[in-house]
Formats: C-alpha cells, structure tokens, sequence
C-alpha cells in the first residue's frame, strides 16, 4: 500500500495504475469507513482512501482542532482494508496560500445539517471535488449516514458533469443499533447509553410507518418522544423530508422521504437517519 502526502505523487500513481474507486474520509477509521473501502473493489481494481481533516468544513466554534486522529492506526486500518493507495495530503497542500474558489450547491444544503452548520457543505463539496480531480477515480464511495452529504455530492456530479460514480453504501451500526462514527469516541459512558435514543427513535418512527402512520409530524414526534425522554440529549432537528431533493414534506406521504436527525450531547453533535418508502 502507498502512502502518498503530494498532490503530485497521487497523481503519479494515478496516471501509472488508472482509474480507481476511492473512499473519501476525515480519517480516525472505524467499520463503517472499513466497509467501503471493502465494497470499493467491487468498482474498480485499484481502491483508494483519503484521510483529510478537511478545515473548511468546520465551523469556528466546532470541533476541527479535537477532531480525533490516528495517522499510525489509520494506515493499518486501510492496509487490513486492501487499499491500494492513501491520500494523506498536508492541509497546505489542499489549500495552498491564494486559494479563492469554493462550489456550492444551492437548496439542497439550506435545511437539516445546513441550517446549523453554516458553511459546512461548501467546504465538503470543494473539498470533494478537489479530491476527486487529485484522485483520478471513476467511482467515489460515501455512506448513506451522512445522507444530505450524499445527496448534496450527487447533486455536485450531475450538475458539474463529474465523469465519476458516486455510489451510496448502508449505514454501518455498533451491535446495539448506534451508528458508528468517529465522534462516538467523545461521549461519556452516560452519554454513550443515551445515544441510543437515535436509533431507538428512529426504529419507533419506522414502527409507526409500517403500521400505516403517514403524517410526517406524527412521525417526527415519534422519534422526538425518545430523544427528549433521555438525560443529556438536546435535539438539534428531528424531521421528514423527501428522501431525494430533502424538500419539506405534508400528510399524506406519498413518495419515499427520510427521517433524519441531529442530537447533541454536550458538545457532540450526533447524526443519523432511516429511509421511510412504502412497499
Ligand atoms: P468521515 O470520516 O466521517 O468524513 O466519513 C467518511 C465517509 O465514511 C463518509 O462517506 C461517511 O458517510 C462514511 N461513514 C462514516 N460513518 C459511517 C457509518 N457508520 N456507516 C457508513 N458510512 C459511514
């Protein structure tokens, strides 16, 4: 496996093994970015991962600088992976002085995620493109837990005409149904206990959906009743969109829509969220 720290080197390998699958990530690695450095193969001979802690995504009050990391355990975690290739770039080799050009892609971010964390998709999606412009891949891989991420870096692909696939892959869960992330790290073994109310909240609105519920604010009170019944959970947003543009949604569902959540335990900040589509 390569290790490669330049924009030219990854280009490099690039151009000497062709094109590639590659999985994006903030590094700190768990099963859940194991998982789609594993089905990336599925897409391409070559796989290949970034670990970049992306600043331009973070807002000035969050958590860029304790972001946590693990440059020694993230390279074994993708050599037991089977990448061929990390892309571990100096934040100066991203944004060298003079950078000026941002993408951002309209609508789509303003509710959910966007709402609260102004700023937060520009810095994903200009991130992303650059990536995939460095990286040379014909397909990217991105979890579907961070579902307006992905919906946002379709958008950004069709709309740009990115000669890329950008393929989404299931939400990867700790045994007791919490979804992993690398902030799960951060919480109290009080708070780890209560985080379970986001996927307990959702699984209660899915109940409720596959019992015929269809009103979208019984749905999201549903899940709400859970998180506000634990101690130390504060609901960023609990809310049912359309599961393909995120546009708000009324009774009676008729197409499919998500269920998406945002819950903060002190200063971590959880996500996740569950498809609702009938049939
Ligand atoms: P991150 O390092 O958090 O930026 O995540 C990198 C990629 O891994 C993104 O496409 C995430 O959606 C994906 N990812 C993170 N956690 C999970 C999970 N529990 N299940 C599936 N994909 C995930």
């Amino acid at each position: 496996m390569q290790v490669l720290e330049t924009v030219e080197a990854m280009r490099a390998f690039a151009a000497a093994r062709g094109p590639s699958a590659f999985v994006p990530t903030m590094g700190f690695l768990h099963e859940g970015h194991l998982a789609l450095m594993r089905a990336a193969r599925a897409h391409a001979p070559v796989v290949v991962a970034s670990v970049f802690v992306n600043p331009t995504q973070f807002g000035p009050n969050e958590d860029f600088e304790r972001y946590p990391r693990d440059t020694a355990g993230d390279l074994e975690k993708c050599r037991s992976a089977g990448c061929d290739a990390v892309f571990l770039p100096p934040v100066s080799a991203m944004y060298p002085p003079g950078h000026r050009t941002h993408v951002s892609v309209s609508e789509l971010t303003g509710p959910l995620c966007g709402a609260s964390r102004p700023g937060h998709f520009d810095g994903v999606t200009t991130v992303v493109l650059k990536l995939l412009n460095i990286v040379g891949c014909r397909a990217a891989l991105f979890g579907e837990k961070d579902y307006q991420q992905l919906a946002v870096i379709r958008r950004m692909a069709l709309d740009l005409d990115l000669p890329v696939q950008i393929i989404g892959h299931p939400i990867v869960r700790e045994a007791d149904g919490l979804a992993m992330s690398s902030r799960n790290v951060y919480l109290s073994p009080r708070d780890r206990a209560g985080a379970l109310c986001l996927s307990r909240g959702l699984e209660a609105a899915a109940q409720a959906f596959g019992a015929g519920e269809r009103d979208p604010r019984v749905l999201e009170a549903t899940a709400r009743a859970l998180i506000d019944a634990t101690p130390g959970a504060a609901v960023d947003y609990v809310e049912v969109r359309d599961a393909l543009d995120l546009t708000a949604v009324e009774a009676p569902l008729t197409r499919p829509v998500v269920l998406a959540l945002a819950v903060r335990f002190g200063a971590t900040r959880l996500i996740d969220n569950r498809v609702l589509a009938s049939g």
